[in-house]
């Protein structure tokens, strides 16, 4: 049976999802934000799970921060994200850092995505099931939403927050249209994992989602 632990990332409050199976001890991880990823690893080494890859919902920092300790502790993990959120991840972001780290000249940089998601119609095996891929451009152009085996991890496209719109490459209209694609694809029970706040039903998000 497939599991999801959460973790809530540092220094910036994104998710960082776990996702594992404790018969087969597969696991992969999603967005994970925290520089060194201890606790995500503390989890991984006490429950003796294999992880064999990280995927990016999108490109930001705080859902990628810790690719590099994550990929650095298991060599062999794949980094999966979609084509334009492997563009960008490889540029650092310098600016974004200094609101957080005094040191302005800090920067890093992530290497390049080892399986790259080109559209809607791909999709990866994984522990007996095939995860599928959405592109869904608004929170920020590389965004794509994360269905495995029915949950559906969507970053900063859907979450119990106020719609929010990157400043550089966020628009409106595609995110109408990429919530508008979730809603006709997936039921309405279908639990959600966002990249901030807690698990919820796509049905709840649908009722909710003008007063937030
Ligand atoms: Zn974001």
């Amino acid at each position: 049976m497939i599991k999801v632990q959460k973790f809530v990332n540092q220094l910036m409050s994104s998710n960082c999802f776990v996702v594992y199976d404790e018969e087969t001890k597969k696991a992969l991880v999603i967005d994970p934000g925290s520089e060194k990823s201890e606790r995500e690893i503390a989890f991984i080494e006490e429950k003796q799970l294999i992880p064999d890859l990280i995927i990016l919902t999108h490109e930001h920092t705080d859902h990628n921060w810790g690719v590099n300790s994550l990929k650095e502790k298991y060599p062999t993990l794949k980094l999966v994200c979609s084509e334009l959120c492997d563009k960008l991840v490889k540029k650092s972001n310098r600016i974004f850092f200094s609101f957080y780290n005094d040191d302005s000249d800090y920067i890093y940089t992530i290497d390049a995505a080892d399986i790259l998601i080109k559209s809607d119609n791909d999709s990866i095996p994984w522990n007996g099931v095939d995860i599928q891929f959405t592109m869904t451009p608004g929170h920020s152009k590389a965004s794509m939403c994360i269905d495995i085996d029915g949950m559906l991890f969507t970053g900063d496209t859907i979450m119990p927050f106020p719609r929010y719109l990157n400043r550089k490459d966020g628009n409106e209209e595609d995110w109408e249209k990429s919530v508008g694609l979730i809603e006709t694809i997936y039921p309405k029970e279908t639990i959600i994992y966002p990249g901030h706040g807690d698990p919820l039903k796509l049905g709840e998000w649908i009722e909710n989602k003008n007063q937030y």
